[in-house]
């Protein structure tokens, strides 16, 4: 274990690690600046379990009925022996009959982080023999394990299913597809943020499977730029598969990924023995007193905006922290960017009402707001 492993492990404490999943990576994309999420991701802490354990509400819980819902349209697709994710293949890449095959890497290893490191090297091998022969009967890899550096540090992601499509023996390559089964309705592929999550989230497959490919000497063009997204033909329960373009989203992704800070920097600004660990007592139930674990999280810099309880678990602590602190950020993205350069609302006030004297920098900032205080003076007087 790497020493950047076992401080993050340190962070976690004694749960077992939450891999990045479509939310994680969407939120790299949403919030990218926010340092406590890349520290809790990247070291698979379970935010709901963190705003569970503050007693906060969890704005992205599903209900039991909605889990049951996915996992029983994802056994359809993929049960038995992937028979009709298959079907579903052959009509949308075009694969022939005899060139179909199935391999279920789920049963590999128990649900622990060996396993994972166990699925994701069964996969890398099967992955690779496909590559240097695409002769190699194997189509269709379901439940894979793939890998992803973010942010310097190895993140395991779990994609449904990879194809493999062979092209004709002249070519000597093939190409691979990310295929995400997904329960909810397409009505408007281009007007629908579940799509846009779905193919955040292939565009995180598609870079892990082009690192795993490029370590092997393999061009990244080996992985198409479209995902096969599998889901109920409009409201029925029979599965249909769609091609869709994930292009703009891998570009927009790998840029996020390259700028996001470094862990072992954001590790460094911790206290020493910072942890987020619940400290489960034998019968499952945190027993870390809920100060203390806020008191932890205020150890790292957040970056709330509005827009969090889109995406993010702690999106109530978030926002009732920077409430407290009355900082500007509290007001929305719009406020912040207007006024940027100021933290909180207590001086954005000094400095209109004239308690505060501008810095240069400021000047034109303060300008705005005293006219906007007039307005609202002027409109309160006419209402009067
Ligand atoms: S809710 Fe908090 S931790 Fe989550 S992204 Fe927003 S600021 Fe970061």
């Amino acid at each position: 274990m790497s020493s950047l492993d076992a401080r993050l492990d340190a962070l976690r404490g004694s749960s077992p690690p939450v891999p990045h999943n479509a939310r994680t990576l969407a939120a790299l994309t949403a919030n990218p600046g926010c340092d406590r999420r890349s520290l809790l991701d990247a070291a698979g802490i379970d935010k709901d379990a963190l705003a569970a354990h503050l007693g906060l509400p969890r704005p992205l819980r599903k209900s039991r009925l909605a889990l049951s819902h996915d996992v029983a349209f994802e056994r359809q697709v993929t049960g038995p022996n992937g028979a009709e994710l298959l079907r579903l293949l052959r009509e949308t890449l075009g694969l022939t009959l005899p060139e179909v095959s199935y391999e279920d890497l789920s049963s590999v290893g128990d649900a622990n982080a060996s396993s994972l490191q166990l699925r994701y090297s069964r996969t890398r091998a099967l992955i690779l023999s496909a590559a240097r022969d695409p002769s190699d009967a194997r189509t269709l890899l379901d439940h894979p394990v793939l890998r992803l550096t973010v942010a310097g540090h190895q993140a395991y992601l779990e994609p449904d299913a990879i194809a493999f499509q062979r092209h004709d023996t002249a070519q000597r390559q093939g190409t691979f597809h990310i295929v995400e089964i997904k329960s909810f309705a397409v009505i408007d592929e281009a007007d629908n943020t579940k799509v846009t999550a779905a193919v955040i989230q292939a565009a995180a497959y598609v870079l892990a499977l082009r690192e795993l490919l490029a370590s092997d000497g393999h061009p990244p063009d080996h992985v198409s730029d479209s995902l096969v997204l599998v889901t109920p033909l409009n409201f029925s329960d029979r599965p249909t598969a769609t091609l869709v373009n994930a292009l703009q989203k891998i570009k927009s992704l790998s840029r996020h990924l390259g700028r996001l800070r470094r862990l072992p920097e954001l590790l460094d600004q911790l206290p020493p023995g910072t942890t987020f660990d619940l400290a489960a007592g034998p019968d499952e139930i945190p027993t870390r007193p809920r100060s203390d674990l806020a008191a932890a999280l205020a150890t790292t810099r957040p970056r709330y905006t509005p827009g969090c309880r889109q995406h993010c678990d702690l999106a109530f602590h978030c926002r009732s922290e920077a409430r407290n602190q009355g900082r500007i950020e509290a007001l929305g993205t719009e406020v912040r960017d207007d006024i940027a350069g100021l933290e909180t609302i207590a001086t954005a006030l000094a400095l209109t009402d004239g308690h505060l004297h501008p810095s240069r920098d400021q000047a034109h900032i303060v300008q705005a707001l005293r006219h906007a205080h007039q307005v609202h003076a002027d409109l309160l007087a006419g209402i009067g």
